[in-house]
């Protein structure tokens, strides 16, 4: 911008006239692109995450998806790629999946993966760099149709997109660091070396209560983007309560309910439903 507005200085009086209205109309486009982006309003992804190289983060996340498998598979709790309810998701996720890459341009390198575990636990996850996984539970227990199940997987997968873990490590590093600085400053010793290992716990990580309201957004605008129905996410987290009245679901364990859930979903409906519409209209 700088550049062009000097050479505009350079032309004529004229000439300047038509220039500087040009300038600011095309100052005002590209300010409205990003007012006039449609769907939910959650920002950029948080600068934390910067503190840890994602590269690792999704090596991590590799090598305990494929450990997670191979235990899955020696149970005999893997199922097979003709499982219909694999298939299932498998095609819920090939239409979700295509509208990741705008939230997180790292997307278009991730190799994809999906996989069903029988398992009675009421759980899903997708971990960096694209690797989902249900539990047949909160398939069978909560009865989930194709617009629950898309409202699921689009959540978990606006975690990995939105790089959740990734600025929990992030804040993880911070803290050691500071907590480092302070005891050298303090002339307390080397503490050091405590940036190394947070990758351990990826499959069973919990993020905060802005963590999982950005997911949810996040998540029911793919959804909805994909074609699925966003209204789906009242009914799912109704179904969620149900079955936390007998034994907390373990998808509860690491994602936090709250009383406002369904209320935020409601309140953000009229930023995707047109998304939606315009899809099933098409
Ligand atoms: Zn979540």
């Amino acid at each position: 911008m700088a550049i062009a507005l000097s050479s505009s200085l350079a032309l004529g009086r004229r000439n300047r006239l038509v220039c500087l209205p040009l300038f600011l109309l095309l100052g005002l486009l590209a300010g409205s692109s990003s007012w006039a982006r449609e769907g939910v309003d959650v920002g950029k992804n948080s600068a934390f995450s910067h503190l840890v190289p994602a590269e690792g983060v999704e090596r991590s996340s590799l090598e305990q998806y494929a450990q997670m498998l191979e235990q899955a598979a020696e149970k005999k709790a893997l199922a097979s790629k003709d499982h219909p309810q694999l298939r299932r998701l498998r095609e819920i996720a090939n239409k979700i999946i295509p509208h990741a890459l705008s939230w997180n341009p790292r997307a278009a390198n991730w190799q994809w993966e999906v996989n069903l575990i029988g398992s009675k636990q009421i759980n899903a996850f997708c971990m960096p760099g694209g690797k989902i996984a249900f539990y047949t539970g909160i398939l069978d227990q909560l009865k989930l149709n194709d617009d629950e199940v898309a409202m699921v997987m689009g959540h978990e997968i606006a975690h990995a997109l939105r790089e959740h873990a990734r600025e929990r490590m992030g804040k993880s590093a911070a803290t050691n660091i500071g907590a480092s600085l302070l005891t050298q400053l303090l002339g307390l010793g080397q503490v050091g070396q405590t940036v190394t290992n947070y990758g351990a716990q990826l499959l069973t990580l919990q993020f905060s209560r802005d963590n999982e309201s950005d997911a949810d957004l996040v998540g029911m605008e793919l959804a909805a983007r994909a074609g699925y129905d966003p209204r789906a996410g009242v009914s799912l987290w109704q179904k969620m309560s149900a079955a936390n009245k007998g034994a907390p679901p373990q998808w509860l364990s690491t994602h936090p309910s709250g009383s406002t859930r369904i209320g935020d979903i409601e309140a953000n409906l009229p930023k995707v439903l047109p998304l939606y519409e315009r899809i099933k209209t098409n």
